[in-house]
């Protein structure tokens, strides 16, 4: 497997050795509970109030408490929770407190989830109020200075999780000075930990979670100031642990390690400084730079921590550049929340006003404060070995250079999709149902190729035919379905309902307004039903097509939601909707295959630029091949003409299994899919008889 190089630190980190040494250490010599006075429960204590000072001392925290708790979420309910209940009390009492909850436009969900939540059940019915940011994503200081004389609570952030941008907290605590506001006000510095000196007991802020995960100790546990003199509330009660401020026996294993980190962080010399990991940025920029040709970067530099890049590549989706990197086995994180076909647009770059595209295809690579030399310099290599993938699969244009491809290439599966049909021999092509969000994609693929446009085709009238038949440079002259009539190569009757592509005909054939086009190898001239290997049929239902196309003829649909890439009349429905039961392979069954049938074949369905850049070990061999999902439809049939077993693989077994799943309806008995991917489910080369 391609070592892992983790560039998604802002969502959590590794554990550091020095924090799983103590947290061992922890857990086999100091196991006592805090709360019990024996000499065991002391020793534990004496670990406790260790961690607790030295937190203090680092924190720059002189008076005010800070509790451990379980992470930075339940920090902000805590906060959140005080301040609510002390507006209420405070109203209850006849004071004015004012009618607005804010908080920043790019905060963490858990800062307006927290605030919505214990807003309505105090019953308290202050107003949520959004702050705006700039361009560069920091407070929009005027429109805060408007708003605070209403302000109960303000919660702001001391640096952004997706873009590292830096709010200017001097600023706003200029301004609540300034205005003589008395709202309560939170800080999350989640992100500011270990990145920047933090003085809180010289600040008004009353209170700043803090989580331990985004900075080298386990999850579950985290910290919350709370200033001197800030109203509080527990939201959790019962043993009255931590000065009965947050009860429960506490994660001593998690606050050892903590401890350790806080440690090295007071020590000095363990995490690189704040000039180090500009350089780092540095050179992790210019090599996105080299490879993905206009980049942009989202956040400016000079307002952001040195540790996160958030950026975006025109013509890459987040899904599509999250994939490749993970391929390189470089982990990041899409900016914005992906599902598996498309990606919601980031509210914090939304927020700062950047343009969907970027929003909506933003990547976040971020690193922690213990990076070295050797892993950026890896980092980079992988970087640019990613954009040379990119360029060989034609995701990233480059005119004319893609290598030749032959037959039929979908794209877009689970809802529309648009198909092209490519005959090497002539350097020709043909796109079939041009949905208008492939229409670029259609447009470099085919530039890319170097191909001639023979046809733009619908299988309805559109009027999106006309203009991607102008863009690909055909001349006019074509009726609604983009077919042109009396054309040279009209079979033998002259009726030009045919079009031949090198050694294959195109037929139409009209079925209630609809046009249907049948693909296969001639037969003295013409393609009989028997003959036709693949039917676009657009949305025509598959029975309209019974006697005019073979029981195995693939039918190719303008939109696969219902029939992943494509079916057959004789293809079976499984029969109570689920996967048959073997569909599924473990790494064990895999093997046991592998041995019965050393003719198998692995196929990797990821795409082509993922297949290219991973590493070639896993599973290298003369039987491993890379068959896209795009390309699944085009090379079935050479399948099914000599079946040999298919076990289909992917990342996570989500794409091998729709795969799987659509040969055996098919068909296809023998197909099969790694269960889990290469993430779970791949097996060492060395146990592989296949491999080389
Ligand atoms: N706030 C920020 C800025 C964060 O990045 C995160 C984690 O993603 C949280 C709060 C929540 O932290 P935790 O995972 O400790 O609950």
């Amino acid at each position: 497997m391609t070592p892992e190089i983790y560039l998604d630190g802002n969502a959590t980190s590794p554990v550091m050795p020095a924090a799983i040494a103590a947290a061992v250490r922890a857990m086999e010599d100091c196991y006592g509970n805090p709360s019990s006075s024996h000499t065991t429960g002391l020793q534990a204590r004496a670990l406790l109030d260790g961690a607790r000072q030295r937190a203090l001392r680092l924190l720059g925290v002189e008076q005010g408490s800070l509790m451990f708790n379980s992470g930075a979420t339940e920090g902000i309910q805590t906060a959140v929770l005080s301040a609510l209940c002390a507006l209420r009390e405070r109203r209850d009492a006849g004071q004015a407190i004012g009618s607005l909850l804010v908080y920043g436009a790019t905060e963490h969900k858990a800062v307006p989830e927290a605030l919505a939540h214990w807003n309505r059940l105090l019953g308290l019915n202050l107003a949520l109020s959004k702050l705006p940011v700039d361009s560069d994503g920091r407070h929009d200081l005027p429109a805060l200075r408007a708003v605070l004389p209403q302000t109960a609570m303000l919660c702001t952030m001391a640096a952004n999780n997706e873009t590292g941008v830096l709010s200017d907290i001097a600023g706003i605590e200029g301004l609540l000075e300034e205005t003589g506001c008395g709202a309560y006000w939170m800080v999350d510095c989640v992100q500011a930990l270990g990145k920047f000196r933090l003085r809180l007991a010289r600040s008004r802020i009353d209170y700043a979670p803090f989580s331990g995960h985004k900075l080298y100790a386990p999850k579950g546990i985290g910290m919350l100031y709370v200033r001197q003199g800030a109203p509080f509330t527990p939201l959790i009660v019962g043993g009255g642990q931590e000065s009965a401020q947050r009860s429960g026996t506490e994660n001593m294993a998690g606050v050892a390690a903590l401890d350790a980190v806080l440690a090295a962080l007071e020590q000095g010399g363990v995490f690189r400084p704040h000039d180090v990991l500009c350089t780092f940025r540095e050179r992790l920029a210019a090599s996105l730079r080299r490879a993905l040709p206009g980049v942009v970067f989202n956040a400016p530099f000079e307002h952001a921590l040195p540790t996160t890049l958030n950026f975006s590549v025109p013509g890459l989706s987040s899904k599509e550049l999250m994939d490749v990197f993970d391929a390189a086995g470089v982990r990041v994180s899409a900016g914005s929340a992906c599902s598996a076909a498309k990606a919601a647009p980031s509210y914090v770059l939304q927020a700062m006003g950047v343009p969907d595209w970027r929003a909506a295809s933003a990547i976040r690579m971020s690193f922690g404060p213990l990076a070295d030399e050797a892993c950026i310099t890896r980092a980079c290599e992988r970087i640019e070995r990613c954009g040379a993938a990119l360029r060989a699969s034609g995701l990233i244009a480059q005119g004319g250079s893609l290598p030749a491809q032959d037959g039929v290439l979908q794209l877009g599966s689970g809802g529309a999709c648009s198909w092209l049909v490519h005959d090497a021999a002539s350097r020709s092509c043909v796109v079939i149902d041009p949905q208008p969000e492939f229409s670029e994609r259609i447009l470099a693929h085919v530039r890319g190729l170097g191909y001639r446009a023979a046809a733009v085709l619908g299988t309805a009238p559109g009027a999106g035919l006309a203009t991607l038949s102008r863009a690909l440079t055909l001349a006019p002259g074509a009726d609604a379905f983009g077919w042109r009539a009396g054309r040279a190569d009209a079979d033998a009757a002259g009726n030009g309902e045919q079009l031949a592509l090198g050694g294959q005909l195109l037929r139409r054939v009209l079925i209630d307004g609809q046009a249907v086009y049948l693909l296969g190898h001639a037969v003295n001239g013409a393609l009989p039903a028997s003959a036709a290997r693949h039917a676009f049929i657009g949305a025509l239902a598959p029975q309209r097509l019974a006697g005019l196309v073979g029981a195995d003829t693939l039918l190719c649909a303008a939109s696969d939601a219902q029939q992943p890439f494509c079916s057959s009349l004789q293809a079976q429905a499984p029969a109570d909707g689920l996967p048959p039961a073997d569909l599924h392979l473990d790494p064990a069954a895999l093997q046991d295959l592998l041995r019965r049938h050393p003719d198998a074949m692995l196929v990797d369905v990821r795409e082509s630029h993922e297949h290219l850049v991973g590493e070639p070990l896993a599973l290298s061999g003369g039987q491993v091949v890379s068959v896209p999902l795009g390309q699944l439809a085009g090379q079935i049939p050479a399948w099914m003409a000599a079946p040999v077993p298919l076990v289909f693989f992917c990342r996570s077994g989500n794409r091998s299994t729709r795969a799987a799943q659509c040969l055996r309806r098919l068909g296809y008995a023998q197909a099969y899919d790694l269960a889990g991917g290469m993430a779970l489910g791949m097996v060492p080369t060395a146990a592989l008889p296949l491999a080389a």
